[in-house]
């Protein structure tokens, strides 16, 4: 009989909470992870007092009762609103794009006259938006489209907006109202002592070994348990075997600075061509820190080529049917389980990795 009930590839969001699930309903797991921590990507690291998001900057949020109320198990949440400042050649503007921003850029009070502002400037745009520059145009007008996201946009996905997809702006709401808050999600917060600490706490009890790669002691790691749920790369689990999927990726330069306060704001948006990055987080502000000095972390879009961090799935039709063949040859993979962001090649907020892994685990416990 095999040592473990489950073998958990990923001490991530995704498997921290399927492990948590199965050690509560009596199963023995062992959770694996090739990095030297837990927490995959919400991972934060203590600098100078503060939590530093290593792998981009996290804020949960979410419209999802039972899984806002499942997190408040392992951590108290703190009132953090996402409020990010554009900073366009040093003229600042509130995001998401609201009367504030309106007002801001052309002066106008009431809502109508921001509406008529916009109606005026956005005549003669493509009323079906085929790529996201008519699609931007179309939903707030050429001046917002010009300084606030034409930069940003081609900054972060490398291409002419122009030639993306329509759908990746309507992401971001346009109010008519004075409310600065990124999200139209009904929760919203970060955990008081970390991410870090919350997963922790969910993997209290639980063994983990860490800088463990699976992929490189598969045939004895997989020994060890009955079932296999897996967090990693798909396509790495199948030796790329029909070729790499694509990611976007990032670069990160953080620094600890002897100032206590360096931008007023947690986020601040570069939207400018020029400036090299898109934004710079100052992580005291998610958690509204006293501390004598600050850190802040300035953020590249990069190319990803095979071997670095992946970050982003890039969904476009030819990573998507790639994604296909991988998840057929997983369909017929016995006693293997694929899951979360890298697992099924999807971007998941956190939030929808933890609704997804309390319901896989329900149907491999239940069913
Ligand atoms: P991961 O956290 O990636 O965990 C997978 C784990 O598997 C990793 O630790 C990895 O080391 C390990 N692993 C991989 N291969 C192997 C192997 N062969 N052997 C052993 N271990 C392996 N979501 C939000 O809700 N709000 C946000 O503000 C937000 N901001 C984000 C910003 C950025 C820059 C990014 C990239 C994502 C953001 N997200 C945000 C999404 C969030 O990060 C994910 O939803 C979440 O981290 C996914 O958890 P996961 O367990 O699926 O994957
Ligand atoms: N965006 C922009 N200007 C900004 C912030 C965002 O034009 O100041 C656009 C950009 O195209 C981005 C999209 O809005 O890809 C979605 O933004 P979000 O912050 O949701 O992107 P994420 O960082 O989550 O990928």
């Amino acid at each position: 009989m095999a040592q473990y009930d489950y073998l958990i590839v990923g001490a991530g969001l995704f498997g921290a909470v399927f492990a948590r699930e199965a050690t509560d309903a009596g199963k023995r797991c062992l959770v694996i992870d090739r990095r030297a921590h837990v927490a995959g990507n919400v991972y934060c690291e203590e600098i100078e007092g503060i939590q530093v998001h290593r792998y981009g900057a996290h804020i949960f949020h979410t419209d999802d009762t039972a899984v806002w109320q499942y997190v408040q198990r392992f951590a108290e949440f703190n009132r953090y609103t996402n409020s990010p400042i554009a900073n366009y050649h040093g003229e600042i503007y509130n995001m998401p794009f609201n009367m504030n921003t309106f007002h801001a850029l052309w002066g106008v009070v009431t809502p109508q006259q921001a509406q008529e502002k916009i109606e005026q400037q956005r005549r003669g745009a493509a009323e079906q938006p085929r790529n996201l520059e008519e699609q931007a145009i179309r939903l707030v007008g050429t001046d917002i489209y010009e300084k606030l996201i034409r930069g940003y946009t081609e900054k972060q996905w490398g291409r002419a907006c122009s030639e993306l997809p329509a759908f990746i702006i309507r992401r971001l709401p346009v109010r008519f109202t004075y409310d600065n808050n990124y999200f139209n999600s009904r929760y919203q917060g970060i955990p008081i002592e970390g991410y870090t600490a919350m997963v922790e706490r969910m993997l209290a009890g639980i063994e983990v070994r860490l800088e463990t790669d699976f992929i490189k002691e598969r045939e004895t790691l997989a020994a060890l348990a009955a079932r296999v749920v897996y967090t990693g790369p798909i396509d790495a689990y199948f030796d790329f075997c029909f070729g790499p999927l694509e990611y976007r990726s990032l670069r990160f330069e953080t620094e600890v600075l002897d100032t206590p306060n360096f931008q007023g704001n947690a986020v601040v948006n570069y939207t400018d061509r020029e400036t090299p990055f898109t934004r710079i987080i100052e992580h005291k502000h998610f958690a509204f820190g006293q501390q004598e000095k600050t850190v802040v972390t300035r953020e590249y879009s990069a190319e990803w080529t095979p071997g670095t961090e992946p970050y982003y799935p890039i969904n476009d039709e030819r990573n998507q049917a790639l994604y296909e063949r991988y998840r057929a040859l997983a369909e017929q993979e016995a006693g293997v389980r694929f899951g979360g962001r890298l697992g099924e090649y999807r971007y998941y907020d956190m939030d929808k990795v933890i609704a997804s892994a309390l319901a896989a685990a329900k149907e491999e416990l239940e069913g």
